[in-house]
């Protein structure tokens, strides 16, 4: 349930107000916006009396929310969440590029394709050291070493960075990460989810394989209703009969998760499409239709990458990309 208050509302009243909900164990999401002030009620509202509620002076109006998610829902929180990691911005108006290999292969090799990636404008490096494979027997990233060259890296280059959790039990190496990532194998690994919940560390939320946006928005929901309301959200492709690419781009996600959601939006055009020519297309049209930011894979040397080098751009392509991406920006939707 959603109540709209009039302007500047008197505080006692609101004060009253409040109490009275919270004496009936209802938690209260009080939303102070530009235009309008909102109180988010999350738990048993049914018993509220909504016409009680109109006849005060200081409510304008009141509605129920249908969807399942309370937190990640936008009537909760009509303005954009703006997110800030270590200084770098996203949602609002603030676009977030996010670039890096797929694996951390070596300290020279992520640290040529940090200082490049940076100089090209990317404003977080991604890299992964606990790597999800489909076979037991390929590459499963570097680990606990692969984590420590990152946080070298970090610091040599001075750039936030984003990895991938695949366990609870990894959490404690994960203390100097900017960004927790969660893979689309771990969108529902809901033990993760509220571990994630109980701390402020803006967390990385991919889409599952075949998860709808409603089951992604329960999954931010997870993390949310733990008191972390630092989620970014990222569509990365959604398995569909189609074999020509990796996965399918499901670009409408993002005007629409952007609708129901105040939460920021990024898109990975690397492992939605699988192929790199196919990575500057669809990043454009990501931008263009409103995605808050954007994750892509590159490799110094892609025929040699140990994981994803045929998604991967070369340092250059990258930085062709993101020139591109400046020129659009402004004409975003
Ligand atoms: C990744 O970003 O390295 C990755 C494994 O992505 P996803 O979980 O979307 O497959
Ligand atoms: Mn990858």
């Amino acid at each position: 349930m959603v109540i709209l208050l009039k302007k500047n509302p008197e505080k006692s009243q609101l004060e009253n107000l409040i109490k009275w909900l919270e004496s009936r164990n209802i938690e209260i999401h009080y939303s102070e916006g530009r235009t309008r002030t909102i109180l988010g009620l999350v738990g048993d509202t049914s018993l509220v009396d909504i016409d009680l509620l109109l006849a005060l002076d200081i409510v304008e109006d009141v509605k129920r929310i249908t969807e399942p998610y309370k937190n990640a829902n936008r009537q909760f929180h009509p303005e954009d969440l703006v997110i800030d990691i270590q200084g770098v911005k996203v949602g609002g108006g603030h676009f977030l590029m996010i670039a890096g290999p797929c694996s951390i292969e070596s300290q020279e090799q992520l640290l040529e394709v940090a200082e490049s990636v940076k100089k090209s404008g990317a404003n977080m490096l991604r890299g992964g050291a606990f790597k999800p494979r489909t076979s037991p027997y390929a590459f499963q990233g570097l680990r606990e070493q692969g984590l420590k060259i990152l946080l070298d890296v970090k610091k040599a280059v001075d750039i936030p960075v984003v990895t991938e959790i695949m366990d609870i039990s990894q959490l404690p190496l994960f203390e100097e990460v900017d960004v927790i990532q969660v893979g689309a194998r771990n969108m529902q690994n809901f033990e993760l989810l509220k571990e994630l919940g109980r701390m402020p560390k803006p967390v990385l939320l991919k889409r599952g394989l075949s998860a709808t946006l409603q089951e992604l928005l329960m999954s931010a929901e997870y993390i949310m209703s733990g008191g972390n309301e630092n989620v970014i959200l990222c569509e990365r492709g959604i398995r569909t009969f189609e074999t020509a690419t990796r996965n399918t781009l499901d670009l409408s996600a993002v005007p629409m998760l952007k609708e129901l959601s105040h939460l920021p939006v990024i898109v990975d055009p690397s492992h939605a499409t699988g192929i790199s020519k196919l990575v500057k297309p669809m990043a454009l049209a990501a931008v263009a239709c409103g995605a808050d930011g954007l994750i892509i894979e590159v490799h110094n040397d892609p025929a040699h990458a140990l994981c994803d080098g045929p998604q991967s751009l070369t340092p250059r392509a990258f930085d062709e990309l993101n020139q591109n991406i400046q020129q659009i920006l402004p004409y975003a939707y």
